[in-house]
C-alpha cells in the first residue's frame, strides 16, 4: 500500500542506454532527455577525470587536445568502460531528476541484449548510485523497441523487430512477451559512417573525420537504387598534399561505399528468419518486419530488406525514440510491467 503510494507520486523513469544516444522518459512527461552517449575525460585522469558528458562531449570528438579523449562507453553494445558508463548514467539521471520531486524514481532501463551479468550489475549499481528506488528493471533493447513501436508483443503472434543503432543491430522475433529468436551483430550506423570515411580515403584521397562522415551518410546515404541521387561538397585533408581540399561526391558513390555493411544487416535478418519457427514466420509474412533505431533512417534500407526477403518492411514512426518510448510504456503501465517481469 505504502509502496503504491510512493510509486504514485514519484517520477519513475525509463532509460534507453544506447551505443550512440541515451534517452530518458519520465512518467507523465514523456521523453525529457536525448543526448549522445559520450564522455570526454582526461586521458590519464582515471576515475573522476570526466570533463564533459553528452552533447558537450560529442562536440569534442576529433577536436580534443592530446590530453583529453572522447569515449563512447557502450560503443559495440558491450560496456567497454564501466567507470565511464556509470559516470554518464549518473550524470543524465541527476540532470533530469534534479527538477523532479521528492521520491526516488523507479527505473526501467533498456540495455543491449549482448551485455554480460557483470555489465548488468554495473548498470544496476550506477542507477542505484544515481538514486534509483529498488533494483532497476533491465529489459533487452529489442523488446523495448518492439513495445515502443506498438507491436503486439504480448499476443501469441510473431513480430519481428530490427533495431539498427550506432554500434549494434539487434534482430528479434517476439511472441507472448518473450524473445523467441534473436541475433545481434556489431554492424550498424557507425559502420556505415566508417565505410564512407574509408571510401573517401581510397577513392578521393581525402581524409575526413567521423562527424563529416556522418553528415554525408545522413545527406546522401542510401541502400537501394533511386533516381534522384543528390550531390554534395565535402571538405577534408588531401592525403597526398596534406592540404585542406573540397571534393564533390554523389549519392550513387556513397551507396556503393555502404553496400558491404548494409548487406551484413540484410544477412542478419535473413539468418533470423531462417531460424524462426514456422507458425511465427507465417505471422511475420502477414504483418511485415518493423525497423527501429537511427540506422533505420538510412534511405532505402527498408526497400532493400523487403526486396531481399520478399516480406514487407515498415520503418517505425519515430525510430530514434522506440526504445525510450517502450521503457516509458512499461513505466506508465503497471500491468505490462508485471507481465514482462514474470515472462523472463
Ligand atoms: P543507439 O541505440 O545505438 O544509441 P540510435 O538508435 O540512437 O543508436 O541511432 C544512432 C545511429 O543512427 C547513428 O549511427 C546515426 O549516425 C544514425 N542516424 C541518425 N539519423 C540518421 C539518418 N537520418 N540517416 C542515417 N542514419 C542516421
Ligand atoms: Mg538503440
Amino acid at each position: 500500500m505504502f509502496n503504491q503510494l510512493i510509486s504514485r507520486f514519484s517520477r519513475d523513469i525509463g532509460i534507453d542506454l544506447g551505443t550512440a544516444n541515451t534517452l530518458v522518459y519520465m512518467r507523465g512527461k514523456g521523453i525529457v532527455l536525448r543526448e549522445p552517449s559520450v564522455v570526454a575525460r582526461h586521458a590519464h585522469g582515471g576515475r573522476g577525470g570526466a570533463v564533459a558528458v553528452g552533447e558537450d562531449a560529442k562536440m569534442m570528438i576529433g577536436r580534443t587536445p592530446g590530453d583529453i579523449e572522447a569515449v563512447r562507453p557502450l560503443k559495440d553494445g558491450v560496456i567497454a568502460d564501466i567507470d565511464c558508463a556509470e559516470h554518464m548514467l549518473k550524470h543524465f539521471i541527476e540532470k533530469v531528476h534534479a527538477k523532479s520531486g521528492i521520491w526516488r524514481p523507479y527505473m526501467v532501463i533498456g540495455i543491449p541484449s549482448g551485455v554480460t551479468e557483470v555489465e548488468k550489475r554495473a548498470v544496476e549499481n550506477a542507477a542505484q548510485q544515481a538514486g534509483a528506488r529498488n533494483t532497476p528493471f533491465l529489459i533487452p533493447e529489442p523488446m523495448a523497441a518492439a513495445i515502443g513501436a506498438d507491436l503486439p508483443v504480448e499476443e501469441p503472434t510473431g513480430s519481428m523487430i530490427v533495431d539498427i543503432g550506432g554500434g549494434t543491430t539487434e534482430v528479434a522475433v517476439i511472441s507472448l512477451g518473450g524473445i523467441v529468436v534473436a541475433r545481434s551483430v556489431r554492424v550498424a550506423g557507425d559502420e556505415f559512417t566508417d565505410a564512407i570515411i574509408q571510401y573517401m580515403r581510397k577513392v578521393h584521397n581525402l581524409s575526413i573525420g567521423e562527424r563529416t562522415g556522418e553528415d554525408i551518410k545522413i545527406k546522401l546515404g542510401s541502400a537501394y537504387p533511386r533516381i534522384d541521387d543528390q550531390e554534395m561538397e565535402v571538405r577534408g585533408l588531401n592525403l597526398l598534399s596534406g592540404l585542406p581540399r573540397t571534393v564533390r561526391v554523389n549519392g550513387a558513390e556513397i551507396r556503393e561505399a555502404l553496400q558491404e555493411p548494409v548487406q551484413q544487416i540484410v544477412d542478419a535478418v535473413r539468418d533470423t528468419l531462417e531460424r524462426t519457427p514456422p507458425e511465427l514466420a507465417a505471422d511475420i509474412i502477414d504483418r511485415g518486419i518493423v525497423l527501429a533505431g537511427g540506422g533505420a533512417l538510412l534511405q532505402g534500407l527498408d526497400e532493400l530488406i523487403a526486396h531481399d526477403t520478399e516480406i514487407s518492411v515498415h520503418v517505425a514512426d519515430d525510430p530514434l525514440s522506440c526504445v525510450a518510448l517502450g521503457t516509458g510504456k512499461i513505466v506508465e503501465n503497471p500491468r505490462l510491467h508485471h507481465a514482462l517481469r514474470n515472462s523472463r
